[in-house]
């Protein structure tokens, strides 16, 4: 199942792989793909700022490069981080884009998947706001498998690991309280497949 256009949100006519009817950001941590890379991957994250907090634009302002790490002693090591996913799915199902899908955005940073290295390189990067000690929410879930059809419309995905799949020892999410069959057993997700 793919679409072009789910709801209010649909591709736009715009190059880049930009999505109408979402909230675009535009962070500068990105640049090209190598020349003719398939992108066939999501990468699955979960993130909040500060940690376990899921209000307040702390996420926003660091893939932005904005953040003011002073204010909170829990975000000081994130000050000279450049990273950025090109979607962020919040807990009531906002969708913030922060890439055009068709660049390469820095978020899964040293990576391995199939034999692959550097999966930023063939990969869309979607965080979920979150933790490893909360349930996600339906909204997201349900903004997720939205989100999964009109990727689909557009790129040629087959894949769909997590952030801890990818950099394991190194990375956690999105961690034990992602639901993987929930996920992959809904319709927009058919024919994909975790390969961990
Ligand atoms: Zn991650």
């Amino acid at each position: 199942m793919t679409a072009r256009r789910v709801g209010s949100i649909q591709w736009s006519d715009a190059p880049g792989g930009w999505l109408n009817g979402v909230k675009q950001l535009e962070s500068p941590n990105f640049n090209a793909r190598p020349p003719g890379m398939a992108i066939d991957t999501l990468v699955m994250h979960f993130i909040s700022l500060p940690p376990g907090v899921f209000s307040g634009n702390a996420i926003e302002r660091l893939f932005l490069n904005q953040l003011t790490t002073s204010d909170d002693p829990r975000l000081a090591c994130l000050a000279e981080l450049q990273v950025s996913a090109h979607l962020l799915i919040r807990r009531r199902g906002e969708v913030v884009q922060f890439v055009g899908t068709d660049q390469r955005a820095w978020h899964a940073g040293p990576s391995r998947m199939l034999d692959r290295e550097r999966c930023n390189d063939f990969s869309i990067g979607i965080e979920l706001e979150g933790d490893g000690a909360h349930r996600f929410t339906h909204a997201q879930y349900r903004r997720l498998a939205q989100v999964i059809s009109l990727l689909r419309a557009r790129h040629p995905l087959r894949w769909v690991a997590g952030h801890e799949d990818v950099a394991p020892g190194r990375k956690q999410d999105p961690g034990p309280f992602f639901d993987w069959a929930r996920v992959l057993s809904s319709p927009e997700a058919t024919g994909l497949i975790r390969p961990f």
